[in-house]
């Protein structure tokens, strides 16, 4: 079968390689379609990750497929079920797990391997985040379902409610999702973003304002006065990936407001943070990372519902050839892959 492997920082190689075999507890997909996902490209960069085994790897982690092969003790899958897969899974075990936190999982098992063919599915993630594709909703809509979860977990971090001011720094799939779910929970969410057709995209998904990217002080104050009579918004999404942002986001927040950290930023990167509003406000700052399986049902049940245009998320399908190119372009948009 036609793979893309990944062997090193930039270089992403279509291969023929051996189509995978079930082992016991496992599947495998014929992947009918992938889609590209920042993560991706910033994978493509750094060779490596700690989601990808070591290279060469099979790459790509967003996949709708029809299960083609089934390894044994595996139960309820049935050659030609249309499925979707989450991009890992939690061992439900570890301290983390037992405590109820399993994005934060010691013994996770993750998805690789979609820009090909035929996808071999771990077995965690049959038994735990393998789930039928929904009546009526196409395989790239479907696939969204990871970035999605991520989405839905990270809006769990954030307690600000209906009538509440949001300000959500970027507007890139990760921002627009969450977005759509803030406004939904009817808060009233400012986007910013230094792009124009993301900003208009955004309202599409709720945004009730949208400024643009605030990248020094003086901006920075004028999107904090902006809201609140002043005082700045209730709660403030760093959806970039940036320390700037971050640092942004915590001198955004009102006075006794929260703040998300929502964007992963370079490994070895530090922030400056002021310790006034920290301390004399009782600014609440959090993290979120990943998901969690109520999180991946829950997004697929958005995506089934279509409570969101989240077809304006994708662009135009490309085929596995074209991959390396679109994630070295680095736009960080989504596009489906077709394998044929
Ligand atoms: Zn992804
Ligand atoms: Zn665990």
């Amino acid at each position: 079968m036609r793979a893309l492997v990944l062997h090193g920082p930039d270089d992403l190689r279509l291969e023929d390689v051996p189509v995978p075999r079930p082992g016991p507890g496992e599947v495998v997909l014929r992947v009918t379609r992938a889609l590209t996902c920042a993560t991706d490209a910033k994978m493509l960069r750094q060779g490596q990750h700690p989601a990808l085994p070591p290279p060469p790897a099979p790459f790509g982690h967003e996949a709708a497929g029809v299960v083609s092969a089934i390894g044994p003790g595996v139960a309820d899958v049935h050659e030609g079920d249309a499925v979707v897969v989450a991009n890992s899974a939690p061992c439900g075990a570890c301290p983390p797990c037992v405590a109820g936190r399993p994005s934060l999982c010691e013994a996770i098992v993750y998805l690789t391997g979609a820009f090909a063919e035929y996808l071999l599915v771990p077995a965690r993630i049959v038994e735990r985040n393998m789930l039928p594709l929904p009546a009526g909703v196409a395989p790239e809509r479907a696939a969204m379902v990871e970035p999605l979860a991520c989405a839905v977990r990270g809006v769990e971090r954030v307690t600000a409610g209906p009538g509440d001011e949001v300000v959500v720094l970027g507007g890139g799939v990760q921002g627009t999702l969450i977005t759509a779910l803030l406004a939904a929970r009817g808060c009233l969410v400012t986007i910013c973003d230094p792009h124009e057709e993301r900003r208009a995209r955004a309202v599409r998904f709720g945004a009730a304002r949208v400024m643009d990217a605030p990248r020094d002080p003086d901006a920075i104050a004028a999107v904090r006065a902006a809201h609140g009579a002043g005082r700045g918004p209730d709660a403030v999404v760093e959806a970039v990936g940036r320390p700037g942002a971050w640092e942004a986001a915590v001198a955004i927040a009102r006075p006794g407001g929260e703040v998300l950290v929502y964007g992963g930023c370079a490994p070895g990167t530090t922030v400056t943070l002021p310790t006034f509003p920290l301390h004399y406000q009782e600014l609440t700052i959090r993290g979120s990372y990943h998901h969690t399986p109520e999180a991946v049902r829950a997004a697929l049940g958005h995506l089934a519902a279509g409570d969101a245009p989240y077809d304006a998320l994708i662009g135009d399908e490309v085929t596995l050839d074209e991959v390396p190119g679109i994630l070295r372009a680095g736009s960080g948009e989504k596009r489906p892959v077709r394998m044929d």
